[in-house]
């Protein structure tokens, strides 16, 4: 069982897997790693028997769980970081405390199609991914052990996917990760100074200055934030306060579907086809309903490698202004949702 340890300075929590134990031989690279060809794919309809027992698949009809007909199938990961079953075993030694490694780590295949990408799929396939997104949460909120469950996409092996195949992970922790905390407690300052949603401030004050804004739909903007970590990176926000992703109202699928296919269309344009991640900020599990904090996608492009200097300090090196990207991202040109104007 991997053991959760926190730092005690920072407070950061941190998985180390005893199991897998590396040792140095495993961290020298033998050959360059070749993509998988479909005959061989875990993830490739008829190959089921190759990955864990479905969780959770979306089938035409109601067939045999974990066999093919599927267009989207949720499994667990083979290589979990965390481990399911279990008690959480809280424990301090001395100063340090650790807890026992329990979480819930699932794959979910967003196609049977081994060579498409999220990207380029229908919206209304992409909607269904968002679906399953929301059916897996919503399930594994029930369980009284999390505390937090991170929906994230790694796109391309420099972005640390390691199928081809279109996939996006769920881990569900039973800790709030720093990251998460930081932004929290963020917003809730904000919120307590100004009894108003940082994000929703933002959101007003962007649609109104518009040299950051990349797309915008009925529900949704997409926007490059003022203070960026990486060239590119964008966010997309519900437009009215939505404190949860799962709570989000279902007709909002539909445009959150759109605006993710316009973004990943519009950064495939102007950076061709990048590796990228993608991560789902939310409430929460025990907190999500509130009115100092609105879920929220971000969407890093991999461009520019992490160094020293932001390894030593949390502080980055941006080379691309934000209002520059918005511009690119703004002015691709993609077929659904023509840009928006600003002024
Ligand atoms: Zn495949
Ligand atoms: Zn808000
Ligand atoms: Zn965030």
């Amino acid at each position: 069982m991997p053991d959760l340890r926190r730092d005690p300075i920072v407070g950061r929590w941190v998985i180390i897997s005893t199991e897998r134990n590396a040792r140095p031989k495993d961290f020298i690279p033998v050959l360059p790693a070749r993509p998988l060809a479909a005959a061989l794919c875990p993830f490739c309809p008829g190959q089921e028997r190759l990955t864990p027992k479905e969780i959770m698949a979306y089938r035409p009809q109601p067939l045999e769980p974990n066999g093919p007909n599927w267009t989207i199938r949720v499994v667990p990961n083979k290589f979990p970081a965390l481990q399911v079953e279990g008690d959480l075993d809280r424990q301090g030694f001395g100063l340090y405390d650790r807890m026992n490694g329990i979480g819930a780590h699932e794959v979910i295949i967003e196609t049977p199609n081994h060579t498409d990408s999220l990207a380029d799929m229908p919206t209304k396939l992409i909607e269904d991914v968002l679906w399953a997104y929301r059916d897996r949460m919503i399930d594994l909120k029930k369980d009284p052990r999390f505390r937090y469950i991170l929906i994230f996409k790694n796109h391309g092996e420099a972005a640390g996917a390691s199928l081809e195949h279109a996939h996006s992970q769920l881990i569900a922790l039973p800790i709030l990760p720093i990251y998460v905390v930081e932004e929290l407690e963020g917003a809730k300052q904000y919120y307590i100074y100004k009894e108003r949603c940082v994000f929703c401030d933002i959101i007003r004050q962007e649609l109104d200055t518009g040299t950051r804004v990349v797309a915008e739909n009925e529900d949704f903007l997409t926007l490059a934030p003022y203070a960026p970590r990486f060239p590119f990176e964008t966010w997309i926000l519900p437009k009215r306060h939505e404190s949860a992703f799962e709570n989000s109202s279902s007709h909002m699928f539909e445009n959150l579907a759109r605006a993710l296919k316009n973004l990943l269309g519009r950064a495939d344009r102007v950076l061709d086809n990048p590796p990228y991640n993608l991560v789902i900020h939310t409430s929460p599990v025990q907190d999500p309903t509130n009115d100092h904090y609105h879920w929220h996608i971000e969407f890093m492009p991999k461009l520019t490698k992490t160094a020293g200097f932001e390894w030593g300090t949390g502080f980055y090196i941006n080379p691309t202004p934000p209002e520059e990207a918005a511009k690119f991202l703004r002015e691709a040109n993609v077929e659904e949702n023509a840009p928006v104007t600003v002024g």
